[in-house]
């Protein structure tokens, strides 16, 4: 499947992983927003929140709670951290896996951040 996300789990894609187990993998982002900033992916490839299935229920919470262990591994469990989804087009959706952001490690900006004219 002409998948980045995809590629990346098959290993075809080198990424630098932080977290991995049978449903579930977490690497760095390649362009950090913050001094933290990990991805993390179900291996089964559903493009947005919007393709998420009743039978992906399980795989859902799997994904929360790597989330939740890749913060901690990070030391960001005590200061805190953000957990983001973007989806589709309004969202700034990029990569059409589903991917949640774990940022931390700094004071993070509000969260409806708008678009900038500059960047
Ligand atoms: P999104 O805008 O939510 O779709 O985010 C996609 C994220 O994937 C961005 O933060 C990118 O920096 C990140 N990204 C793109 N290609 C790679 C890659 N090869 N390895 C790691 N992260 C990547
Ligand atoms: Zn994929």
């Amino acid at each position: 499947m002409d998948c980045l996300f995809c590629k990346i789990v098959e290993g075809t894609i080198p990424s630098a992983k932080v977290y991995e187990d049978e449903h579930v993998l977490a690497f760095r982002d390649i362009q950090p927003q913050a001094p933290v900033h990990t991805l993390i992916i179900p291996k089964k490839h559903i493009p947005t929140m919007n393709d998420a299935a009743p039978e992906d229920m399980e795989l859902l919470g799997r994904i929360l709670l790597a989330a939740q262990k890749v913060a901690r591994d990070a030391g960001l469990a005590d200061d805190g951290y953000r957990l983001i989804n973007n989806c589709g087009r309004d969202a700034g959706q990029v990569v059409y896996h589903l991917h949640f952001h774990v940022l931390g490690g700094e004071k993070l900006g509000p969260l409806n951040v708008k678009e900038q004219p500059d960047r």
